[in-house]
């Protein structure tokens, strides 16, 4: 599943390869695909159609095309715009028209113009695209309709650390699962969650409600500094006419500290780190470094 970092490269493509085109034609090559546009089909190519592409935006993993109607014409609020799940596979590749069709190609969307065309191409079809109103956000902003609750994210400039911290104080809940929530804070995975805790010295069942704000800025502080040298190695490789998601950043071989590391030594204190199941998951923490609170809340 494709993370922040990840999402925001395809987000840059998209935004040097596809906006203030116009588009001419949009192909649904399988119907699985736009299944969350609940119109249809017919009514998903008409809305895209003659469109421009005003703006890539992205909020946490969620991403998103603004479509206007003249290039460099700001989003309003009613306009739309195409969210893109990419679920497990989901790639948005920008490839010259004589480029073979791949064979998992869903949905092609070509332009008036001679540049290239862009492909919506989804091997295991848990995702898709869809067509929505803007709507104005939880946090600020005008976001598509079936995100419009998700919070910022660290890498937003109109992130509120102060705020964000604020809101996971005022849960009850364990500090993992309210960085999950994509309501309080957005764009911190599994992997993510786990680094920022190893980093702050937190352990995940910690009760939010007795997490100090010096405690609360460290551990968010921490997300997004992964969050931040994730992208810096998963987004350098990215400059060619192919936007790719597959998940794998290189990051995560090399620079992870507890996630994944089970039983081998901390590189803090050499303590062996320790699984837990997490949700369905696994939480990775330091025994000695990240001490489990007496009163957990898992
Ligand atoms: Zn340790």
């Amino acid at each position: 599943v494709p993370e922040l970092p990840e999402v925001e490269v395809v987000r840059r493509g998209l935004h040097d390869h596809v906006v203030g085109r116009r588009i001419d034609t949009v192909t649904v090559a399988h119907p699985r695909s736009i299944r969350r546009h609940a119109a249809g089909a017919a009514d998903f190519t008409g809305r895209l159609a003659g469109r421009v592409i005003g703006a890539a935006q992205r909020r946490g993993k969620y991403l998103w095309l603004e479509l206007a109607d003249a290039p460099d014409a700001p989003a309003e609020k009613g306009d739309d715009a195409v969210l893109a799940h990419l679920g497990m596979s989901g790639q948005m590749l920008v490839e010259t028209h004589d480029s073979p069709d791949e064979k998992h190609l869903r949905v092609r969307i070509t332009f008036d113009d001679d540049g290239p065309e862009l492909r919506f191409v989804d091997q295991r079809t848990f995702g898709g695209l869809s067509a929505h109103p803007l709507v104005p956000a939880v946090g600020g902003g005008l976001l598509p309709e079936p995100v419009a609750h998700i919070a910022r994210d660290p890498m937003d400039p109109a992130f509120s650390l102060d705020d964000a911290v604020a809101g996971i104080r005022r849960r009850r809940t364990g500090l993992k699962r309210a960085l999950l929530d994509q309501t309080v804070v957005s764009g911190i995975g599994n992997i993510y969650a786990d680094e920022a805790l190893w980093r702050a010295e937190l352990h995940w069942a910690r009760p939010t409600e007795t997490l100090t704000r010096a405690q609360g800025r460290a551990v968010l502080g921490a997300a997004s500094e992964v969050v931040d040298a994730a992208l810096a190695q998963g987004g350098t490789s990215f400059d060619a006419l192919y936007v790719n998601v597959n998940g794998a950043s290189g990051y995560f071989d090399r620079s992870l500290d507890a996630y994944g590391q089970a039983d081998k030594p901390c590189r803090r204190c050499g303590t062996p780190i320790r699984r837990d199941p997490f949700m369905n998951r696994s939480s990775f923490s330091c025994p000695r470094c990240q001490p489990r609170p007496r009163q957990a809340r898992t």
